[in-house]
């Protein structure tokens, strides 16, 4: 048989050789939850090796994640006191200036932008009586975004989802002076199933309702792409699909559209699918990772946020 495609793949050497993915742990971008208030570090079910901290163990876990060789976080700032329509920035500034404070620029530190984990009604916006007020809205996103920036935020990561957020931003850090923060857009982000197990490490889930009014329906390609299209317009430095393993199609069709790269979110369910196989032993938890983000790679992808950043070492990258 002259075309015989098993012939590349009979070596460990071979396959190497013929290997189109490859990426490095500074394309991996690890989640932190800092809860304000807590007494002891919270484990979230599923999430393995993922817990709610408080600040100094927060400090600690960081440490740690250096030493793996972990450079890239994504911080969840979670306030105790929650307000109706407001950001409550004490806690986020407090958190990001003690990471700033005691790591310098070992790091690199993204903090999610959302109006979420900070209402009492557990939505990404500001409510008049249940209608999103999009201008308030983006006034308070705006504010949050200057105030992570004042504190020590290397970039800005909007998940909100709503109409113009990009744009408002941009404009108050420029006017702040940080005309060299990057955004990070959550830009395609879907209305999922498989985002359970963040919602308690965020305390974001909507007290009434969903989020189908603000996130994309997972059956319109066009407003998906759309929705990445207009945050690189409106100055989004990167761009990201969000919950990565169900939004592989997407990845090279935004980056061909809009010229950005583009990152995977390897969101709460889909992980913590992995450590639940894992612990019936229906799956090789490490293989299994390893396995999804080559193919995030291979799809594409130039940067994944992973619960599973901190094991990349231990898996060979
Ligand atoms: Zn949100």
């Amino acid at each position: 048989m002259s075309n015989r495609l098993m012939r590349l793949r009979a070596s460990r050497h071979l396959r190497d050789l013929c290997a189109e993915t490859e990426f490095t742990r500074a394309q991996l971008i690890q989640p932190l939850f800092i809860v304000e208030g807590l007494e002891h570090d919270e484990p979230i079910t599923g999430l393995r090796g993922t817990a709610r901290q408080n600040i100094p163990s927060a400090l600690r876990q960081i440490e740690r994640d250096l030493e793996n060789g972990v450079t890239q976080f994504l911080l969840f700032p979670v306030p105790g006191e929650k307000k109706l329509n407001q950001f409550n920035h004490h806690f986020s500034q407090q958190a990001i200036s003690a990471i700033r404070r005691q790591f310098g620029d070992d790091l690199c530190l993204w903090v999610d932008t959302c109006l979420c984990s900070s209402t009492t009604h557990g939505h990404c916006a500001v409510l008049d009586d249940a209608r999103i007020n999009l201008d308030a809205t983006l006034n308070e996103l705006a504010q949050a975004a200057l105030a992570f920036a004042e504190a020590g935020a290397d970039g800005i990561s909007p998940s909100d989802m709503m109409d113009g957020r990009v744009a408002r931003i941009r404009t108050r850090l420029d006017e702040g002076g940080f005309e060299l923060t990057p955004v990070m857009s959550y830009s395609t982000k879907f209305a999922s199933q498989f985002y359970g197990p963040f919602r308690q490490a965020a305390d974001s889930a909507p007290q009434f309702g969903d989020r189908r009014h603000y996130q994309i329906d997972v059956r319109h390609r066009t407003d998906a792409l759309a929705c990445s299209e207009r945050c690189a317009e409106e100055g989004a430095d990167l761009l990201m699909v969000k919950p990565g393993l169900t939004s592989l199609d997407l990845i090279r069709p935004i980056h061909e559209r809009t010229g950005r790269a583009v990152g995977a979110y390897q969101v709460s369910g889909e992980y913590a699918g992995l450590a639940l196989l894992a612990e019936q032993g229906l799956t090789n938890f490490d293989a299994a990772l390893r396995e999804t983000w080559h193919v995030f790679k291979r799809a594409g992808a130039q940067y994944i946020i992973t619960y599973g950043a901190r094991y990349a070492r231990q898996l060979g990258i």
